[in-house]
C-alpha cells in the first residue's frame, strides 16, 4: 500500500483548535497515532492527564486497557489509528462542550478523508453521537446512548465515503464495570468480522 500520507497534513486544522480556551489550558495537542494507512480507526473522546502530558493518545489507564483488550482479538496499535473528538485535554477531564466539539471536529474529518477508514469504531457516548448524528454537533443530544447502540453496525457517511460504524463501550469504562469487558470483546468479534470482509 502506498504510504505518502504525513502526519504534517494533519496541522492545517491546528489554527480552529488553537482558538478554543482548553488549547490555552493544556501542554500538549493529541492529534492521534498509529497506522496512517489503517482500514479502522478508532476515536475516542479526549485526551486525559497523561495523554496531555505526553501528546499521546490512550497512553494512560484507559489506553493500557484498550491495548489488552486489542491484543485479546489478536490487534495491536500497528493495524488502527486512534484519534479523539478533541484534541486537547478538557479541565479535570470534563465533558465535551458543544463548541469544543465544533472548533475540534474539522481536525479529525480531515484524518478521516486522509486515512479513508472503512471501518470506525467508536469508543463511548460523545465519539458515537457525532458520528450518529452525521458529525451536526446540534443533533448529537438526541442520538442514542453507548448502551443502546454499542455492537451494531451503522453505515455512515462522511464526505461521500462510506464507512461502517461500530459503537464499542470505552476503555475506561470497562475497568470500574468489569461485566462491560464481556460485551467488548462480542462487538469486537463483528469489528473483525467486518475487517475480514473488507
Ligand atoms: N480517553 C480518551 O477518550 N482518549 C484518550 O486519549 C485517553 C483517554
Amino acid at each position: 500500500m502506498e504510504n505518502k500520507k504525513s502526519d504534517e497534513f494533519f496541522f492545517y486544522e491546528a489554527a480552529l483548535v488553537k482558538k478554543t480556551d482548553l488549547f490555552r489550558d493544556c501542554k500538549n495537542i493529541v492529534v492521534g497515532c498509529g497506522n496512517l494507512n489503517a482500514d479502522i480507526m478508532f476515536v475516542g473522546e479526549a485526551p486525559g492527564k497523561n495523554e496531555d502530558e505526553t501528546g499521546v493518545p490512550f497512553c494512560g489507564l484507559a489506553g493500557k486497557n484498550l491495548d489488552k483488550l486489542l491484543e485479546r482479538v489478536n490487534l495491536n496499535r500497528n493495524d488502527i489509528y486512534i484519534a479523539n473528538i478533541l484534541k486537547c485535554r478538557p479541565p479535570q477531564n470534563r465533558d465535551p462542550l458543544p463548541d469544543e466539539i465544533r472548533a475540534h471536529t474539522p481536525w479529525l474529518l480531515k484524518q478521516i478523508r486522509e486515512i479513508k477508514p472503512k471501518i470506525i469504531c467508536s469508543l463511548g457516548n460523545y465519539s458515537t453521537k457525532f458520528f450518529l448524528a452525521g458529525t451536526d454537533i446540534d443533533k448529537m443530544n438526541s442520538q442514542p446512548g453507548i448502551t443502546q447502540v454499542h455492537g451494531k453496525i451503522q453505515n455512515i457517511k462522511i464526505d461521500g465515503m462510506k464507512i461502517k460504524l461500530i459503537p464499542l463501550f470505552h476503555p475506561a469504562a470497562i475497568i470500574y464495570k468489569r461485566d462491560l469487558e464481556k460485551l467488548w470483546l462480542d462487538d469486537m468479534e463483528i469489528v473483525k468480522r467486518e475487517i475480514n470482509n473488507i
